[in-house]
């Protein structure tokens, strides 16, 4: 019940979070932290501070254009993932510009079971070659329709790849990586395992999880994420009610 409140709170009620925002890479910025994109994976080895800071925008573009707007004054870089359904041609081309990096977030499996009604895991696995021949399909139209070289993609997490236990991450199997050698997957050990600190934003009233970013700079912590949502940052009312009938309707 409190869950339900909080949601409701945070997306129809709360004040924006952008100023908080801007505070935050201050704070990084002041502390001498180099802000580097998901594919400068292999500076995490240099003995600097890194912050690398993750958007995985899977709603609310608006808010995302606010955030690399902020990221912009204060000439700090980070990495952008788009789903199909937020790809923004213009803000993309905006991005790659000013030298921030685009990616894939990617979710080919759970489209699959949301356009097929799957019912069981078994279905899913029955048609992984042709589930991975559309992900290899929209590779290729994301890197033609936005005229760019993937360096990096995200795997999209949503509830049918709880409901079904499996990651879209599976999709980037072997053959896939050796025909795209170039690009790295978010979750990948050579970026994971030289992070100190990876840190998710939350809903209201927590924000952060496992602890604020603030924790991180205290501690001089070497190399640190920040995985950041639009959605916890400010009240979207009007985009955040037409989600909410789409997902009723869906179930
Ligand atoms: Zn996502």
């Amino acid at each position: 019940m409190v869950k339900i409140f909080n949601r409701i709170y945070n997306d129809y009620f709360m004040k924006s979070r952008l100023k908080e925002y801007e505070k935050l890479i201050l704070d990084f910025i002041n502390n001498d932290y180099m802000f580097i994109t998901i594919s400068d994976y292999k500076k995490l080895k240099d003995n600097d501070k890194h912050l690398i800071i993750r958007h995985d925008i899977d709603s609310d573009l608006a808010i995302a254009k606010k955030m690399f707007e902020i990221e912009k004054k204060l000439g700090v870089k980070s990495t952008y993932y788009f789903r199909k359904q937020t790809c923004d041609k213009k803000f993309i081309e905006e991005i790659l510009k000013y030298g921030s990096e685009v990616g894939y977030h990617y979710e080919e499996i759970a489209t699959f079971c949301k356009e097929n009604n799957v019912k069981t895991r078994d279905n899913i696995i029955k048609n992984m070659d042709k589930i991975k021949k559309l992900f290899e399909t929209n590779i290729k139209e994301f890197e033609k329709e936005y005229n760019l070289k993937l360096t990096s993609i995200a795997s999209h997490g949503d509830f049918i790849n709880r409901k079904f236990d499996i990651s879209n991450a599976v999709l980037f199997d072997e053959n896939l990586r050796k025909k795209f050698n170039k690009i790295v997957e978010a979750y990948d050990s050579v970026i994971e395992d030289n992070i100190e600190l990876r840190i998710s934003d939350c809903m209201y009233p927590n924000f952060w999880k496992p602890v604020n970013p603030i924790v991180a700079i205290e501690q001089q912590k070497k190399n640190v994420l920040l995985l950041i949502h639009t959605r916890w940052w400010d009240k979207a009312p009007g985009e955040r009610f037409k989600n909410e009938i789409l997902r009723l309707f869906r179930k």
